[in-house]
């Protein structure tokens, strides 16, 4: 019974994250572990966002003006209209600064700063609109007044936030909308106040529903891309962004890291005997026989057709060739008419070879990988201190 209930409720969110996994599912609920090229798509993403609100609320708020001048009398407008103009330069002021975010701080500080400025309208225009006695007409624009807190929370819907972020973003307008409720507690129409705040509520779990799909959305084209298709690999680009973040981190660590480039030998033959179909399954079946002898955090990348890169952290040159000698003996797959596939291969390592950046540890490995094939192929140079 226990088991089959815990098959329900696995299945039940298997179906609702179609093909996530359970990495994946806690990239969902939080950033921390947010693979680079994750972050900086969000990044974009959500400060392009905010600068199109910001934007229009810019041009929208003084454009509000006019409403509340005929609305109002004088006492009511005056404050009112300066709080716009002061509103609409920080909407404008949060739209020029856009250009220039390019962190996920920028970003949650942006969003920080959307959200502030109609918190802060909200709060001055409804503690100032209390003081008066309005009716008719007037009564129905101000009231207009305290529908900002649910605009607000409808338009975060459109930003891929994590749960965690969707909560920290949400509970200050709850928790305003709470205080505010404490605060006029002798006056209060309870029921009215808790069918508002339910409804709060319920927008607010649309809107991170809306986020989150958003954000899945996302993860899944940023999987498509991170992977070449065919092996599994890592994607040329991909294999870029790691080598670059490897690099930094070995360089702050003085640790050492091995670029090793592999280049599969007189592969044309086989897609000109055998076909390109063939040809592809030789290079599926050397990556995954190069794959089988990594160690964990070694990452293989497919650079180009029959070209891999593998990026191996904290990995001196002797230890690295000794891990690719063990897989030229085993050997990189067999043709289609059973003879071995063997595979020129350069290794270059930071410390050793004095690299001042990846594209330079890449070059140096891409050479000795051509001196292997002048020297006939089928062999390892780099590995010689
Ligand atoms: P060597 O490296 O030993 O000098 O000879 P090679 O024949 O491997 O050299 P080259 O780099 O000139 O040939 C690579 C060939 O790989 C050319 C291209 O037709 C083929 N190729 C590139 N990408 C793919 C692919 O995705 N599938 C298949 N089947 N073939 C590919
Ligand atoms: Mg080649
Ligand atoms: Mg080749």
């Amino acid at each position: 019974m226990k088991k089959s209930i815990h098959q329900l409720w696995h299945n039940a969110w298997a179906t609702i994250l179609v093909e996530m996994s359970d990495q994946e599912i806690g990239w969902l609920i939080r950033a921390r572990n947010h693979i680079s090229l994750l972050e900086r798509r969000r990044t974009t993403m959500i400060v392009s966002r905010v600068r199109l609100v910001a934007g229009l609320f810019a041009l929208l708020t003084p454009l509000w003006i006019v409403v509340d001048v005929a609305a109002f009398p004088r006492q009511v407008w005056l404050p009112l209209v300066i709080a716009r103009i002061v509103a609409t330069l920080g909407f404008s002021a949060i739209m020029l600064a856009a250009p220039r975010m390019h962190s996920m701080r920028d970003a949650y500080r942006a969003l920080a700063m959307l959200m502030g400025i109609p918190t802060a309208f909200f709060l001055f225009s409804h503690q100032h609109m209390a003081q008066f006695q309005l009716e008719g007409i007037q009564a129905a624009f101000s009231t207009g007044y305290a529908f900002l807190p649910f605009v607000m929370l409808a338009g975060l819907s459109i930003f891929p936030l994590t749960l965690l972020e969707a909560c920290a973003f949400i509970s200050p307008l709850l928790l305003m909308e709470l205080v505010g409720g404490i605060m006029r507690v002798a006056v209060l129409d309870w029921p009215t106040f808790a069918a508002s705040f339910w409804l709060m509520l319920l927008i607010a779990g649309v809107s991170t529903l809306a986020g989150l799909s958003q954000l899945a959305f996302i993860i899944v084209l940023v999987r498509e891309a991170i992977r070449d298709g065919m092996t599994g690999c890592f994607s040329r680009q991909s294999g870029e962004e790691l080598m670059e973040l490897q690099f930094i981190l070995a360089n702050r660590s003085g640790t050492p890291l091995t670029a090793v480039f592999i280049d599969l030998d007189r592969f044309k033959a086989v897609n000109d005997k055998f076909g390109h179909d063939a040809g592809d399954r030789v290079i599926v079946g050397a990556a995954d026989a190069i794959k089988a002898q990594l160690r964990m955090g070694d990452m293989l990348t497919r650079w180009g057709g029959e070209e891999f890169i593998l990026i191996m952290p904290n990995t001196t040159a002797p230890m690295a060739c000794k891990a690719l000698l063990r897989v030229r003996d085993l050997g990189f797959g067999t043709r289609p008419d059973g003879e071995r596939v063997t595979a020129s291969i350069g290794v270059a390592e930071r410390i050793r070879d004095g690299a001042e950046d990846w594209r330079q540890l890449v070059e140096f490995a891409d050479q000795r990988m051509y001196t292997a094939k002048q020297g006939g192929r089928d062999r390892v140079v780099g590995c010689d201190d």
